[in-house]
């Protein structure tokens, strides 16, 4: 078997590059270590799409039913501070798009069935052929003759593994709890994010769907928090109220609870010989503000792009070029996204009188002037590209 691109991990991402690729022709195949996702039955899970990487999948002609979010009410439980966002200061109709987790994946790995193997993985990588290919083998004992290796294998990489790269990581100590709720007196496109002592509360609103469920409650709380409560579910039930009070709203919880340890990661280098890590295989940032599948579709996009221009100008690619070019447009943004997560992660911790007076006159005043607002939201939307 030969490939220009061989993509280990059929997630997300891996799928869109390998949909952006093949349809023009450029060779790729997708080597999944999981069974194919059949149903999206227990749709709990969402992704908010800033317009740019809608866009994307739009051009790919991936369609998955999505709740506009028109816009976003950003404040501090415990003060005053208060910044809010619309899609009109940009002139965007919407800020962005939620859909679930799992109708994007269904959708994208039955566009690209015939090109992903499936319950399989990369087993090694032998660069010593010659300088134009190398050759991958997998665990079923089948070879890929291949120019590329792309890593789109999520934060416990494999190709990251097989090349020895190190990443550096930090936890957050947090824990975010995920559901479904029906929530009522919330105006349609509206979302919100609150800063509390009880945790960052995000709710948005959802797409149609067969447990008449109206929004996603992504919730990120301490982990010292948790430790004196038997489960999750207590922790939840005690503390939800907090919040319906804030938002003169009600919920009725209509899912499981989800919950996810919470870390970043981020490699140095993203390339080795023929080797690349994208998507969160390269990093993964704090999910308050909803970026780590965003900052995968910019790479995923910039990587076709540099793949398509080498390829188009040559059939004889510089691997080395190609893939320092793609290193070079992203790294920096990436790191700047994970800072900036990091950095707000630290601000709302922080109990300190002096540090929650700054950060309510910061919000409020970030509101009012109208050049830093509409820089935020650029860069939430995904128009800052290099
Ligand atoms: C609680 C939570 C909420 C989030 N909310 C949002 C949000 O609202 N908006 C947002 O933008 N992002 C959000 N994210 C982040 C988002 O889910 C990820 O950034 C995104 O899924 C990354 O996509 P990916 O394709 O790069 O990696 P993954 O989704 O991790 O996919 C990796 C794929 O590789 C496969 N794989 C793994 N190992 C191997 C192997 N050895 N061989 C072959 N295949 C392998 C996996 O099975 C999987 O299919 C959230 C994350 C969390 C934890």
């Amino acid at each position: 078997m030969d490939a220009i691109v061989t993509i280990s991990g059929g997630g997300i991402i891996g799928n869109y590059i390998s949909s952006r690729l093949n349809n023009l022709n450029i060779k790729c195949v997708v080597v999944e270590k999981n069974q194919e996702v059949f149903s999206s039955e227990s749709n709990i899970r969402t992704l908010t799409l800033n317009p740019i990487s809608k866009k994307l999948l739009d051009d790919i002609g991936i369609e998955v039913p999505s709740a506009a979010i028109k816009e976003i009410s950003v404040f501090d439980a415990e003060g005053t501070g208060k910044i809010v966002f619309d899609a009109s200061e940009i002139n965007h109709d919407n800020l962005s798009y939620v859909v679930f987790f799992d109708d994007l994946l269904k959708a994208l790995q039955e566009s690209e069935h015939s090109k992903i193997i499936f319950d399989n993985e990369i087993v090694s990588i032998n660069e010593d052929t010659n300088d134009e290919f190398c050759e991958v083998l997998l665990k079923s004992k089948d070879v890929i003759k291949t120019t590329f290796v792309a890593g789109c294998d999520g934060r416990n990489s494999n190709v990251a593994k097989i090349t020895g790269q190190k990443s550096k990581r930090s936890d957050y100590n947090q824990t975010a709890i995920t559901f479904t709720t029906i929530s009522e007196n919330i105006d349609e496109g509206r979302a919100f994010q609150i800063f509390s002592e009880r945790g960052i509360f995000a709710a948005m609103p959802l797409p149609k769907n067969d447990h008449g469920a109206t929004h996603t409650i992504v919730w990120s709380i301490n982990n010292s928090k948790l430790k004196n409560q038997t489960s999750i579910e207590e922790y939840v039930s005690k503390n939800i109220h907090y919040f319906e009070k804030k938002l003169n709203t009600q919920y009725k919880i209509c899912s499981d609870l989800i919950s996810f340890k919470l870390s970043n990661h981020y490699f140095e280098d993203y390339i080795s010989s023929s080797t690349v890590l994208i998507g969160d295989a390269a990093h993964s940032i704090h999910p308050l503000a909803g970026q780590g599948i965003n900052l995968g579709f910019a790479d995923a996009d910039v990587f076709c792009e540099e793949i398509i221009n080498s390829y188009n100008k040559t059939r004889k690619i510089n691997k080395n070029i190609t893939l320092k070019r793609y290193e070079i447009r992203r790294k920096k943004m990436n790191l700047l996204m994970l800072r900036s997560m990091d950095f707000f992660v630290e601000l709302f911790k922080s109990q300190n009188l002096l540090l929650i007076l700054l950060r309510n006159i910061g919000l409020s005043g970030v509101n009012k002037i109208k050049f830093l607002k509409t820089f935020f939201i650029n860069h939430a939307a995904g128009n800052n590209k290099l």
